[in-house]
């Protein structure tokens, strides 16, 4: 198969990355799963957006302050500063972001954000935003998106990338040569038992950047969501019981049905004090009371987690709900420059498998939709300003022996474990890190 620009993952990153380069490119999207299957469906909170001028200082404060200050301050300057045209190009596509009574666009708050900034739809604001990204390129006669195909290597050459090997939906294998490529393969959610992620997102372009030496960062930031519904049941995915929910004032207790934590704290220091009373108290969850908000507001705001909370017998107007952290976002991933360039020529990654460095150590809530979005139209415009320089070597796939990739579910064993013995070991650096500075503070 022949095309100008593969995009591996039809997520909100990769659909919008494909919006941006132009129409005369062919351009080529593939999916492990089928077209709704990615977490940009699921994303529930919102998408934050720098409302005034006034506001920069304050959000940029927020994202490195989650970020634990080792953000890049570049990075999230340019999220920040594009966020207004990146919502122009979504209403433009029809997306249907809450409004206030004038009919402006109106904005919720969640934890570690100091003020309200974040724009919502319902509780399912991923699936508004990237069913339109995903009907906009359904649109366009230049895009084929092709389901149920996994990528299952690159194929490159002295550090060039020229396309990559797939499996097709009939189990056959083929290879696409490509101009650009782009990784929007999402997080990492599958490699975990307990996650909020699609369980098929399994870091397999982390574990094919680890074998052509493409360089990684940070591969160790993993955040745990501090509040997804807890249920006996060995469930395929943790269902997320939204930041917004406690940005509106639900509350977190023990076991005695005391607050025992703020509940707007960073993610991973909420997540750390649910742990810790778990501990204390011998339990497997914690309780969140969502009666303090408002019954109608919680019913036209939070509809979703009303009714799943309804399915798994709990009536949040009248009990508390039992809820425990799970894995949820990946920080890390393949290094990136402000453009979304990887270490490897002609190739690129978005969304978040990509790291720019944007969310440091730590996501802020409502961050990553908005950063998936930015970075995914700056690659799209690196690319057009690249193609003049594209290198071709259309001999290099005579060389593809196909037979080396006719056991997938062996390759995809093999990446996972390959995955998280790196992720195991640079958490080990990190701690080792963490320890010598801590240390020498305390000699100053
Ligand atoms: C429950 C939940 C709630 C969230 N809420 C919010 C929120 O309120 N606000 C916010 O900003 N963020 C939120 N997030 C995070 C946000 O949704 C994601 O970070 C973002 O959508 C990632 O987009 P993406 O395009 O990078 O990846 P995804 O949307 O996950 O798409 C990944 C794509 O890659 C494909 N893929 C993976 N591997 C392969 C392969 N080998 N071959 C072919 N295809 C492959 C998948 O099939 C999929 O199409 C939430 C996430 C979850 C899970």
């Amino acid at each position: 198969m022949k095309t100008d620009v593969l995009i591996i993952g039809s997520g909100c990153s990769g659909l919008y990355c494909a919006l941006q380069l132009p129409a005369d490119k062919k351009i080529t999207i593939i999916t492990k799963s089928d077209l709704e299957s990615s977490d940009s469906f699921l994303a529930q909170g919102g998408m934050c957006m720098l409302k005034e001028d006034a506001d920069y200082d304050s959000y940029f404060e927020d994202t490195l302050k989650a970020g634990h200050y080792e953000n890049d301050k570049k990075s999230v300057d340019i999220m920040i500063r594009s966020s207004k045209d990146v919502v122009k190009d979504l209403l433009n596509y029809g997306v249907d972001f809450q409004r206030d009574e004038n009919g402006e666009l109106a904005y919720t708050r969640e934890g570690a954000h100091s003020t309200k900034r974040i724009l919502f739809h319902e509780d399912i604001t991923g699936k508004e935003i990237t069913s339109h990204i995903l009907a906009q390129a359904k649109k366009c006669p230049n895009i084929t998106l092709i389901e149920h195909t996994t990528m299952l290597d690159i194929v490159c050459k002295e550090n060039v990338c020229y396309g990559a090997v797939i499996r097709k939906e009939d189990g056959t294998l083929d290879t696409v040569e490509a101009d650009f490529t782009v990784f929007a393969t999402g997080g990492v959610g599958g490699l975990y038992r307990h996650s909020t992620n699609f369980r098929h997102l399994t870091g397999d372009a982390l574990a094919i950047s680890m074998h052509h030496h493409i360089k990684l960062k940070d591969i160790d930031y993993v955040q745990i969501h501090p509040t997804t519904f807890y249920s006996e049941k060995p469930e395929d995915r943790s269902f997320l019981i939204s930041e917004s929910v406690r940005g509106e004032g639900a509350k977190l207790y023990d076991k005695n049905m005391k607050r025992f934590v703020n509940e707007l704290l960073p993610r991973d220091l909420l997540t750390e004090a649910i742990f810790a009373q778990m501990e204390k108290d011998g339990t497997d969850f914690v309780w969140e009371d969502l009666r303090p908000i408002p019954i109608d507001e919680l019913k036209s705001h939070f509809p979703n987690i009303v009714k799943h909370c309804e399915e798994m017998g709990y009536d949040v107007t009248k009990e508390c709900i039992p809820v425990v952290p799970a894995q949820h976002y990946f920080m890390g991933g393949i290094k990136v420059n402000h453009k979304s360039r990887t270490s490897m020529k002609q190739l690129y990654a978005v969304g978040e498998t990509a790291c720019n460095g944007v969310h440091g150590r730590n996501r802020l809530a409502s961050n990553s939709l908005l950063e998936s979005l930015v970075f995914a139209k700056r690659a799209a415009k690196d690319i057009i300003l690249n193609y003049p320089l594209v290198k071709k070597d259309p001999q290099i796939f005579e060389t593809i022996n196909l037979n080396d990739y006719t056991n997938p579910e062996l390759l995809a064993e093999s990446y996972k474990k390959q995955v998280l013995k790196k992720m195991k070991k640079q958490r080990e650096k990190t701690r080792l890190h963490d320890e010598a500075g801590k240390k020498h503070k305390k000699q100053k």
